[in-house]
């Protein structure tokens, strides 16, 4: 599968904000949004006027980088929701909160979702009992996400601690699981973005 290779800080000063793209260091001054909050390249601290369709791809852009996906599988996504029942744009965000790799990450098995996405990847998981490694994979009310019994050992969940998570989840670091209790609703998902921008644009 294509992947983004190039310095993922860029893309937060590309679009002015954290996206939280690589795990503690996020959270240090090492931050590039915290020493250079400007976007990159040689025209980054120019003043532009933006256009609308500007606004509206900057939100989409934003969005697509925030949960680490390509054009192909954010637009995907994108359709899926738009045949679902409600808004698009609410339906898109549930729908990229409900990947495997953002709830494992969301969780706390990971530090990032770049590093969730490999912990599926590599099989570390079993969904209701069932091994699982796609990390796009939807998932469902109820479901519960476990480490595999082979993984357990692996220092990186010995070192689980139960920690706060979003209320549409439950996590348990002594049996290194958690389920999908309830479908995240919108005051759920904390990524400031205007989604009906992106409803917008793909409307054209
Ligand atoms: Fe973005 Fe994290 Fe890099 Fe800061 S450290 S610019 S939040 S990826």
């Amino acid at each position: 599968m294509a992947r983004y290779t190039e310095a993922v800080c860029r893309l937060c000063r590309r679009e002015g904000e954290k996206l939280f793209l690589k795990g503690q260091r996020c959270y240090t001054g090492k931050c590039a949004i915290a020493r250079r909050s400007f976007a990159p390249g040689q025209h980054g601290q120019g003043r532009k006027k933006v256009s609308e369709y500007g606004t509206q791809l900057r939100e989409k852009q934003k969005t697509k980088r925030f949960y680490g996906l390509l054009e192909n599988q954010f637009r995907r996504t994108f359709d899926n929701a738009a045949r679902m029942k409600g808004k698009s744009g609410e339906n898109l965000l549930q729908l990229l909160e409900l990947r495997m790799d953002n709830v494992v990450y969301r969780m706390g098995f990971a530090s990032s979702r770049v590093e969730a996405r490999q912990l599926v990847t590599h099989g570390h998981f079993t969904v209701n009992g069932k091994k699982v490694d796609i990390p796009s994979y939807t998932m469902k009310v109820n479901d519960v996400i476990a480490v595999r019994e082979t993984s357990r050992k692996s220092a990186k969940f010995q070192e689980l601690a139960n920690r706060s998570v979003p209320p549409w989840l439950t996590f348990n670091a002594d049996t290194l699981s958690g389920t999908v209790v309830q479908a995240p609703s919108r005051a759920d998902v904390d990524i400031e973005v205007k989604e009906t921008l992106i409803v917008e644009l793909y409307s054209k």
